[in-house]
């Protein structure tokens, strides 16, 4: 349906379903169902494991050290949750689940 807006996750305003990033809150991916980084599975909000794979979802935040839900933004401080492949043929951002690329296998940190 064309003009058919969404509301971003995070602040609740409705946008485009096409955006990448929301124009009101500025944050990355304010749309869909939080995906597990490994097999693609919906990730419901809070869960501490992918209900398929079940990869964990609980993060350490790299920069306040705490353990929040993987999703994009660390819940305490807000830090984007994110780092990249540094395999140049792969480079996926991926949330710092583990020491090594979900799929690659390089080594993040
Ligand atoms: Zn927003
Ligand atoms: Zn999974
Ligand atoms: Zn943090
Ligand atoms: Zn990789």
């Amino acid at each position: 349906m064309p003009g058919y807006k969404h509301p971003c996750r995070y602040c609740d305003q409705f946008i485009p379903p096409d955006s990448k990033t929301c124009p009101y809150c500025g944050r990355a991916n304010p749309l869909g169902p939080l995906r597990c980084p490994k097999c693609q599975n919906p990730i419901i909000l809070g869960a501490k494991n992918c209900s398929n794979c079940g990869l964990s979802l609980q993060v350490k935040c790299p920069k306040c050290q705490k353990i929040t839900f993987f999703g994009d933004y660390c819940e305490h401080c807000d830090f984007r949750l994110v780092v990249v492949c540094p395999n140049k043929k792969c480079s996926l951002e991926q949330p710092p689940l583990s020491e090594y690329c979900v799929k690659c296998k390089t080594k993040l940190f």
